[in-house]
């Protein structure tokens, strides 16, 4: 068995983090059948902090084999909600621990961390263990001799398969619903920050889960990724991640038992500023919607619409604004500084993208390049004079890099942000009511903010529309992609 421990002796985290870095199967810590092991980098210096290890197929296979219980079916809604009230609490208790490991191989600053992704988290569990004891079926009027029902079951085992951006926090979003509708779950996080997910594995441990309802084996996508998602006897894949890949889970579900998914995709937010807009409060939305997080946030609002009465002075700030924050750090510096991408993968994806934009001669308005030379930082960037055809008008970025496009009037902007393959998210900012209220209803995204960026509560389903995906994370909706509802007849008066 390997952990990993990690030693702290800054002012922010004192002390020290250890985790299991073996798989978590039927309750226990194993070893792969097959060893085969992973690098976790730190990105903000590029250096391997340990290695985790890598399940294969027959690891996914062992761990499908332990998850088909019948424990859904078995324990009382409020003893499944009791358990998750447990796990939100020792995620309460461990947060320090669990922001540390984010923060270790993911990147992001530990403040941010801190005071963002266990606290949603454990919000979002707990939000869920209330629902595990008030779930049911109706009962339905048809003919005075029948007697109809439904009833809500689980659907069996869950597959779920989560990217590296957010990851305790995506893989909750998901955990929690299946959990409390009574389903086991087999997890796969990201291989590339897998160390917060493995932490939970021992939470959910020690919160008292039976051996196999939840199991947790990282791997690379493309061994137990795929293994999971083409596996016969798992009911569901719940996906967060890129379109590609959410494409090849599909594939697979067809490939094998036709299983239900839901898939949480990339996205390309159109973010429109209207001249009657409180600018000053526009201008920090926007900034934060676009660079938080080096900009790897699937609602990154990375199409940037200003209206021209406002165009000089919005950009005046948003730029300023960029190269303020375009400080390299630790994740543990005092204050919190630009994070990193996530590998060199995405830097030389990211820098990719810069040549393009200036290839197809968009003009750089701030950024443009790599920061340092160690770790995996770029400049916030900004770019002007784009064409709807350029590829970073188009396509998912997933960096801090953002186009900017004036525009005159409303129907031109509406035509703009809704010419794309996407539909997660759009924000605008105006003071005019019956304007947001039209473009409430004709922007083509399953969610619009209005007057902020985007912002997630427990209690409210996001999903995609177009190729953002489908299926829902949050909220009540997300219930039904964990439950199949049976009907059920009774005849109790007509004879033959
Ligand atoms: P990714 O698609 O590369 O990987 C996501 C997960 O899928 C990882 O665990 C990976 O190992 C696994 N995987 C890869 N190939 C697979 C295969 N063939 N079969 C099964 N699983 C496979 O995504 P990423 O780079 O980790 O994350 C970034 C992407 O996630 C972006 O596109 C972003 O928009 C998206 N995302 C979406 C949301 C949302 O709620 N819509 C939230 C966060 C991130």
């Amino acid at each position: 068995m390997t952990i990993h421990t990690q030693q702290f002796d800054n002012s922010l985290f004192n002390g020290s983090v250890s985790v299991n870095t073996n798989l978590f199967i039927d309750g226990e810590f194993v070893d792969p059948l097959e060893r085969h092991d992973i690098e976790v980098t730190d990105p903000t210096t590029g250096r391997v902090i340990t290695t985790i290890a890598a399940g294969g197929k027959k690891d996914i296979d062992r761990a499908i084999e332990a998850a088909r219980t019948t424990w859904g079916k078995n324990v009382s809604g409020t003893q499944r909600s009791h358990l998750l009230f447990k796990l939100g609490e020792l995620m309460e208790k461990h947060s320090d621990e669990l922001a540390a490991l984010e923060t270790l191989d993911s990147g992001k600053h530990y403040i941010h961390v801190k005071t963002a992704d266990p606290a949603q988290t454990i919000s979002d569990l707990k939000y869920y263990a209330g629902w595990a004891d008030k779930l049911g079926g109706k009962t339905i009027e048809t003919d005075p001799t029948k007697f109809v029902y439904t009833i809500h079951e689980p659907i069996g085992v869950v597959g779920v398969i989560t990217p590296w951006n957010f990851p305790l926090l995506l893989a909750c979003r998901k955990l929690g619903p299946a959990l409390a509708t009574g389903n086991c779950v087999v997890l796969k996080p990201s291989e590339v920050a897998p160390l917060g997910t493995l932490k939970l594995a021992e939470l959910i441990q020690e919160a008292g889960f039976p051996p196999g309802v939840v199991n947790i084996v990282p791997g690379l996508g493309s061994v137990a990724g795929q293994a999971l998602a083409e596996h016969p006897d798992v009911g569901t894949i719940a996906f967060t991640g890129s379109t590609l890949t959410g494409r090849k889970i599909m594939q697979s579900s067809g490939n094998s038992n036709l299983k239900r998914i839901t898939l949480e995709l990339g996205g390309k937010t159109p973010n429109i500023i209207f001249d009657d807009a409180d600018i000053e409060q526009a201008v920090k939305w926007t900034d934060i919607g676009l660079f938080f997080h080096a900009g790897q946030m699937c609602t990154a609002g990375t199409r940037i619409y200003i209206q021209e009465g406002v165009y000089d002075k919005v950009m005046e700030q948003l730029v300023a604004a960029a190269k303020a924050s375009a400080n390299p750090g630790t994740g543990f510096d005092l204050t919190p500084q630009l994070d990193p991408v996530v590998s060199q993968t995405q830097l030389d994806r990211l820098l990719g993208y810069i040549s393009s934009g200036k290839d197809q001669g968009a003009k750089i308005a701030v950024g443009g390049g790599r920061l340092g030379k160690e770790g995996y930082f770029i400049e916030p960037t900004l770019f002007t004079d784009v064409k709807p055809d350029m590829k970073i008008v188009k396509e998912e970025i997933f960096g801090p890099v953002g186009v900017v496009i004036k525009f005159k009037i409303e129907e031109e902007v509406l035509r703009a942000a809704n010419d794309s393959a996407y539909g997660l998210s759009a924000c605008i900012y105006t003071k005019d009511v019956d304007r947001a209220a039209r473009f409430v209803s004709a922007l083509e995204t399953r969610s619009v903010r209005v007057n902020i960026t985007s912002i997630a509560f427990s209690q409210v389903s996001s999903g995609g529309y177009k190729q953002s995906g489908f299926g829902k994370d949050l909220g009540e909706y997300a219930l039904e992609d964990y439950t199949s509802v049976k009907a059920v007849t009774i005849n109790h008066g007509q004879k033959l």
